[in-house]
Parts: structure tokens; sequence; C-alpha cells
């Protein structure tokens, strides 16, 4: 086994990677940009080499920079995790020709599975079933239509050199293919530098499922099951889970044998995984898949794989690239039912918008695995992918598994930044899905209903309104105490009736127990948990799977706004009633001086509103107030 060994790449990935090396007694090297010159990964690591600015392809592309901090530091092999260098051949050469150890499959097994027309090719000579199509050398615009029309509409054309769902489009009538394969070409030479593309047949139903196989040096290559991850939007995974719902033992067998066949065919060494396109139609059969491609490194979704074999992925990897040889089929098994969710700083409503900002909070509930390279105070750049944290939770069945997913993200509190936390729990949550009926357009035909905000109801908002304010002896000076407070120009009446117990409007509530942002609430006799937390003047109550948020009125401009509109007068900040001078009953005129307050040595003058009548004078002269306090109601005239 290795002793030391260099991670190049950042986030999640390698911090799991270093706390798999940590166990195992391996040295880590971290490598980090200048962005994350204080990022989780490269305080966990044994040591740290920077390689550059910000950008990706000042640093983490920079493959020469990472070799030199490899020998630099004497590490021995270097893990790539997923994407950046990690299914780069050319890097894979320069890292052997370094006399290092690449943590991963050979050069040409990268090249072999790097092109979908390639990969295919060779798939169809060893036998694997792969998606009926035209994966040719010819690329003319009108020989492709033909094999678009000899294929059948719909059709796909994908760039042969694409990945993370790009470089694809669905064709359904002859008339739009011209359209599209332009389309298609522009994305490739854009995104990969490669105009070519492949045609296929387009899979009706369609559900993506994929085995995790493991190959040793030595002949040797296994599979760890499958995955499903047929909930994507714009053919990029959401929520992942293993095994696929509905599998039976022939599928599995007749996949799992293909998959391997795959791995084989190309001598392959370590992790990979080869994607199949399933026809789900008529319920999952063994001729009812298809080779897609081969993701020739560590997936994102390999944690579900991990929950239900109990193997640790990235051990099995380190020890196939130190030598070892991969476990016996037979010793690989499969127990219970596990689920990933993507957890990305993203605006859905907005349109899945990149998010980014500084995560104020970031509390995950316990009991479930987290994956995260990220903690409370960082970053959420756009310089790289903006994910926040992977949540895996597992179960004896899919029906606990998927429970717990859905209690899991509703129990998951990230203020900072917008994320898809409240979509991913809308699809945990989602009928046809918890019934095992799922296939790639799924989030595309229920989108509305999915990306649909609940409307907080009013007891979630009694609670945020307690929790917007500090109420600890409040209740002590005035008898009962009675406030406004302001949400988003909303104004509450908060009446404190005790140690814990408030009115708020016409509900009653009862603060049981609080343990941090933790709350345990009875509102009109019924008991539940809460979360609150007050952030940067906004407060944030997450109660019932919603969250509501909203900014807390600075009593002395709300005191302006609505609440003087409606003729209360409030103390704007905490001090002392220096002077009353109206009476109730008297008329004033507005802008009449109404109450003084002193504060601070600086003297406050709250003025009429309004032409009208005092009503109630609740200040007294020499009285010490709270801020927010009611000092005088004002009617009309
Ligand atoms: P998966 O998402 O399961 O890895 P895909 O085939 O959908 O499988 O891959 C998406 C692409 O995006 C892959 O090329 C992957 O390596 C890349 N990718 C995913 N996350 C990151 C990341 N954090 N940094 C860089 N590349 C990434
Ligand atoms: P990428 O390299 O971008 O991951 P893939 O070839 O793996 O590209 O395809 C990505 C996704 O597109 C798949 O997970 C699947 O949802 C969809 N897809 C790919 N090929 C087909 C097909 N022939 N029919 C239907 N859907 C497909
Ligand atoms: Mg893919």
């Amino acid at each position: 086994m290795f002793t030391k060994i260099l991670i190049a790449n950042r986030g999640e990935i390698a911090c799991r990677i270093i706390e798999t090396a940590r166990e195992m007694g391996v040295a880590t090297v971290a490598v980090y940009s200048d962005a994350d010159a204080t990022a989780k990964h490269v305080m966990l690591a044994s040591e740290a080499v920077r390689i550059g600015p910000a950008p990706v392809s000042e640093s983490y592309l920079l493959g020469e920079r990472i070799i030199a901090a490899a020998l630099a530091t004497g590490a021995q092999a270097i893990h790539p995790g997923y994407g950046f260098l990690s299914e780069n051949p050319d890097f894979v050469q320069a890292v052997e020709a370094a006399g290092l150890v690449f943590i991963g499959p050979s050069a040409s097994a990268i090249r072999a599975m790097g092109l979908k027309d390639a990969a295919k090719a060779l798939m169809v000579e060893a036998g694997v079933p792969v998606v009926p199509g035209y994966h040719g050398d010819n690329q003319e615009d009108d020989f492709l239509a033909l094999r678009a029309e000899e294929i059948g509409y719909p059709v796909l054309i994908k760039a042969v050199a694409g990945g993370g769902g790009k470089g694809m489009r669905r064709v359904d009538h002859s008339a739009d293919f011209a359209e599209a394969l332009h389309a298609a070409r522009r994305e490739g030479s854009a995104s990969f530098g490669n105009a070519q593309v492949l045609i296929e047949k387009y899979i009706l139903s369609p559900r993506h499922i994929e085995m995790q196989v493991f190959g040793d040096g030595h002949g040797g290559a296994v599979h760890l099951f499958e995955r499903d991850c047929s909930l994507q939007r714009r053919h990029q995974k959401v929520i992942e889970e293993a095994p696929a719902p509905g599998m039976t033992e022939a599928m599995r067998e007749a996949m799992g044998e293909a998959a391997v066949r795959a791995a084989k065919a190309i001598g392959y060494c370590g992790a990979g995984t080869v994607e199949f396109i399933v026809d789900a139609s008529d319920g999952l059969r063994p001729d009812g898949f298809w080779f897609m491609e081969m993701n020739t490194r560590l997936q994102v979704e390999h944690p579900v794989t991990e929950a239900i074999t109990g193997l640790d992925l990235v051990r099995l990897q380190l020890e196939v690239a130190s030598g070892g040889h991969v476990p016996a089929q037979s010793d690989i098994t499969c127990t219970g039912h596990a689920f990933e969710a993507r957890i990305y700083a993203e605006d859905v409503p907005a349109g899945f918008l990149p998010a980014t900002g500084r995560l104020k909070v970031l509390d995950f509930p316990k009991g479930v695995r987290i994956d995260s390279g990220v903690r409370a105070g960082d970053e959420i750049s756009p310089y790289y992918d903006p994910m926040i944290a992977k949540l895996t939770v597992q179960g004896d069945t899919r029906a606990e598994a998927l429970a717990r997913l859905h209690k899991a993200l509703l129990q998951t509190d990230i203020i900072g930044c917008t994320t898809n936390i409240a979509f991913l729990a809308a699809l945990a949550a989602h009928k046809g899905f918890a019934a095992g009926q799922l296939d790639t357009g799924l989030i595309a035909r229920d989108l509305e209903a999915l990306v649909a905000q609940p409307e907080a109801g009013a007891a979630l908002r009694a609670v945020a309104a307690i929790a917007a304010r500090d109420w600890g002896g409040g209740f002590a000076l005035w008898q009962p105490l009675r406030q406004s407070v302001g949400l988003d120009g909303e104004g509450y009446w908060v009446q404190v009736l005790g140690a814990g117990r408030y009115r708020v409007e016409d509900l009653e509530i009862g603060i049981l127990a609080q343990n941090g942002s933790h709350w345990r609430v009875r509102i009109e006799g019924r008991v539940r948990a809460a979360r609150a937390h007050r952030v940067d003047g906004r407060v944030h109550v997450m109660m019932d799977g919603l969250h509501f948020e909203a900014e807390i009125d600075d009593p002395l401009n709300f005191e302006a706004g609505t609440l003087a509109g409606a003729g209360v007068l409030l103390a704007p900040m905490p001090g002392l009633v220096q002077a009353v001078l109206a009476e109730a009953g008297e008329t004033v005129e507005a802008g009449a001086a109404l109450i003084v307050m002193e504060a601070m040595k600086m003297e406050h003058t709250l003025r009429a509103p309004f032409d009208g009548v005092v009503g109630e004078v609740l200040a007294h002269v020499g009285a010490q107030v709270e801020s927010g306090v009611v000092l005088l109601r004002m009617q009309e005239a």
C-alpha cells in the first residue's frame, strides 16, 4: 500500500478520499487554488500545495503542476476524484511517465471509452447490447438525416465527446433534424472541442440504470450491483438509488454480465461505471437494456453502492491501484436500499440557476451520511460546481429509505445560499416515484408541482414573529407586553403572556424547549418541532416541512411605515421615556410631538403620523422601555 497519495481534486470528493486514506493510515496531499486556500479539503489533508489562481484552467486542470506537487511532497500516487483530470488519458500518461501511480484505469482504457462512438463500436465487438443507431465516421448532413429516418423518430443526436448531459438533442420529426444537428455540433465543439456526433434511437419510457464495476490488473473484474439514476433534469442526475426498483434477478444477471464483459474488453483496472439505457415501458426485461457509455472513474453517486454493499469504494481503488485483487463476485452482496440526493446551491423556481453565497448555517440531521466539501462560513463561489453536499440514507426497504430521505431533507437547514432542498424533498414525496414508477422524464413532466412552493400558514408566521426578537425578561416591564413585529413589511402583534408563552394575533403559542436552533412549540395545544434561525436581520423558521423566511423590519423604519400608518407609535430603540406630550382624547395635527425618548444621551421625538385623536397612551414618563414597545395609539380624526 502507498504511504502517501495526492488528491488532484477539491470539494466533497477530495474530502471523501482523504477520509478513507486517513483510515488506512495513508498520508494525503491536497492541492488548492487561491479560492480554496482555507477550504475543508485543505484542512483535512496531511499537507497541501497551492497550484494556482481560482479558475480551473489555471489550477485544478494543470496536470504538470499537480504532478510537480506530488513529486515535491513525495506522494507515490495520484487520485483524480471525478471531473477535472479524471478522464484525461494524457494526464494519466504524464503521471506514469513521472514514475507515479494513477489511481484509476490505464490511459488506453480511458481512450477506448472516451468517445461515445468508438466505445459503442468496441462494445458491439465485445457482444454488449448497444442502443440501435449510427456511430460511424460519415458526418455529412444528408447522410445523417437518412440514418435518422432509418432508425425511426424520435432520435437522439449526441456529441461523441459529450458528457454531463451536454451536446445532446432529441429530435421528434425529420423537419427538426437539421437544426438539432447543428446545435449538437455547436455544443460539442464549444464544450469538448469535437463536433462529431452519433445518432441513437430515442428510447421511450427511458430509465437510466448503471452498473458499478471494478477491475484489477490481474484479469479480475466484478460488478457491485446497479444504481438507478432515472431522476434527471436535462440529462443530469438529481436523486440516485440502489438497487434499481423492480430489478429482477434475470435482468441483473444479464446487466452485470454485460458490464463485466465491457470492463474486461478494455482490461479495466479500478472503479468504473457502465451506463445503460433501459426501456421501462414493459417492466424490466433482460433484453431491454443497452449500453450508453462508460465513465472511467469514481462516480458522484458511489455512496449508494457503498451503502448496499458495505464496501468502501475508495479503499478498493487504493488496494487495486497498489496491486491488490478485486473481491470474488460471490462475496459481494446487496443488503437494503439506499438513496442519494445532490444538494446544490441553485434557484429552482428561477429555472435551476446556479446560486452563490456564504453559508451562514449548514445543519444536517444525525444518522445520515453527508459528503460535503464545505463548512458553515464557507462560500459557494462561481468558480466551481455549486454542489453543497450529497445526502445519503439507507433502510431495510425502499419505502423505509425513501421516508428517511424525505425526513432528512426536511431536517436540513442551509442559510446563506438558495438551495434545491425543497425541490428534492418534493421529489422524495412524489407518489409515482414512491411507487417505483420512474423514468428520465418524470421531473420534466411534473415540474410545476415539484417546484410549487406552498404558502406558509399563520402558525409558521407566528413562530417566526416570536423568533424575530429576543423576549427574555421583557415582559416584566410592560404588563402585559404587547409588541408589533414587522416581517417583510407585515405587522404581527405579539403579546408575552409569561415565560415562553405568547399570543401572536389570535394564536396561543408555547415555546416548550429550546436547544440552539431546535425548538419544541405548542400551537393551540398541538406540540411539534421547529427550527428557528436569525441570520443577518432575517428570520428563518422550518416547521411542518416548510421553510419560511422574512426580513425582520427595523422597528424604527417599521414604525415610520405600516404601523405609523395605523397610528401605532413604537419605541424605536431601548431607552427612557422622557416626556409624554399628549393625553388620551386630545386632537393633534400630523407632525405634532407626542413623546420624547432618550437613549445613549440622544433625544428622539415621536410625532403624530397624521391628523387625528390620541387613543391610548401607554408610555409613562421615567419608564425604561425595550425597543419595539407600543407607546401610544392614535385614531384618524
Ligand atoms: P456523474 O454525474 O454521476 O459523475 P455524469 O455522466 O452525469 O455522471 O457526469 C457529469 C460530468 O460532470 C462528469 O464528467 C463529471 O466528472 C463532471 N463533474 C461532476 N461533478 C463535478 C465537479 N464537482 N467538478 C468537476 N466536474 C464534475
Ligand atoms: P453523458 O455523457 O452526458 O452522461 P449519456 O450518453 O450518458 O451522456 O446520456 C445522458 C442521459 O441522456 C442518460 O442518462 C439518459 O437519461 C439520456 N439518454 C441517453 N441516451 C438515450 C437514449 N438513447 N434514449 C433516451 N434517453 C437517453
Ligand atoms: Mg452519462
